[in-house]
């Protein structure tokens, strides 16, 4: 038997190199097969679709060495599942937010969105250029995970309101659906906070089981139906300025690819994360539009100033407590990097990025 179809027989594909039983006894698998679980609803644009491109992509570039067969929030496993379901063993990845598992490792809401934290452009700079990668995969890494940044939002909205906003007090006692840090402020200003996955959101408001609930942004709120049940839509989203969404990865399956398609999925990850931000900036000013002229009685609102101060002191109270409460010590070991990188960028951003944007509305 030739050398090739010996190797094939044991369903190797192809020759290592070196000398046949080195290599027979080195082979490693060459073909992966994955199932990848999404916090997202079947079909969401961007988000869902954004983590099926990612599948499909990988397989185009691994040329069918890895295959990753997706499954939406629910289908598998629950939408907010993906966490127990790739410690467990039952799938090796998941497409999420890092925020959601607030809960288990509270130090990873850092790597999603901080309320008056890191711009979409910060966030990558912090994490590709400044260490926030290699903190998140150090925490990641204690509990078997590993991520990559794949998906952003880019700013959201603020969220849907089924009464006007004029003060501080108008907050207490509204029950509202808003995750991670900035759901943590909320708490502190009386808000009664849940943390209801995309598909259950407008039912829940509808049904009136919720006041208000923030989602990401037009281009989904529009396709969720929020402009049917709630009639004030609140901007800036101050507690998610540039959400970072997840590729997250089970680590021992991760540590099995081979170094090219490690390679692969990194490079993918990236393209689909610069994807995703370039879809949710076009396609929120097409649907922000399409909700003014559809639904004229929807009122697009500023949050009063008052209630952006408050939301802001708080935010600074809700750090604080978050880091001491952490045991692990890993909170404020990362709240620590993400303040110092913060106070580096500052000048710059500041006679940059805002400097242009106020520049701009001069006339
Ligand atoms: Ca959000």
């Amino acid at each position: 038997m030739k050398r090739r179809q010996f190797l094939r027989g044991l369903g190797l594909g192809a020759v290592v190199g070196g000398a046949l039983p080195a290599a027979v006894a080195k082979a490693q698998p060459t073909q992966f097969r994955w199932r990848m679980v999404t916090s997202w609803p079947p079909g969401f644009p961007i988000l869902q679709e954004g983590a099926e491109r990612f599948a499909r992509r990988i397989d185009e570039v691994s040329q069918g060495r890895l295959k990753i067969e997706v499954f939406a929030g629910g289908v598998l496993v629950p939408a907010l599942g993906g966490f127990d379901a790739i410690r467990q063993g039952t799938v090796e990845a998941g497409s999420s937010a890092s925020y959601y598992w607030a809960g288990q490792v509270p130090a990873a809401q850092f790597f999603t969105a901080v309320p008056y934290g890191l711009t979409v452009e910060d966030m990558q700079a912090w994490l590709y250029g400044a260490g926030g990668l290699e903190l998140w995969n150090e925490v990641y890494a204690k509990v078997g995970l590993y991520a990559l940044p794949m998906l952003n939002t880019g700013v959201q909205m603020g969220g849907w309101f089924r009464k006007e906003l004029r003060t501080v007090e108008d907050l207490r006692g509204l029950k509202m659906r808003i995750p991670g840090l900035g759901g943590k402020v909320m708490a502190k200003l009386g808000v009664a906070v849940t943390l209801l996955p995309g598909a259950e959101i407008v039912p829940a408001l509808e049904r009136g089981t919720i006041d208000a609930a923030e989602w990401v942004g037009p281009a989904h709120d529009l396709v969720l139906g929020f402009p049917k049940v709630a009639k004030f839509y609140y901007y800036p989203g101050w507690h998610e300025p540039g959400a970072q969404a997840e590729l997250m990865l089970s680590k021992r399956a991760w540590d099995a690819l081979p170094k090219e398609l490690q390679g692969m999925v990194h490079a993918v990850a990236n393209e689909i994360n610069i994807w995703s931000y370039a879809e949710f900036e076009r396609r929120n000013a097409a649907a922000l539009a399409q909700i003014k002229k559809d639904f004229p009685d929807v009122r697009v609102l500023p949050f009063p100033d008052a209630l952006l101060r408050e939301f802001r002191r708080q935010t600074d109270v809700v750090l604080g407590e978050e880091a001491a409460a952490d045991r692990t010590g890993d909170f404020r070991r990362v709240y620590d990097a993400y303040l110092k990188f913060r106070s580096e960028q500052k000048d710059w951003v500041e006679i940059a990025q805002r400097a242009y944007f106020r520049a701009e509305e001069l006339r």
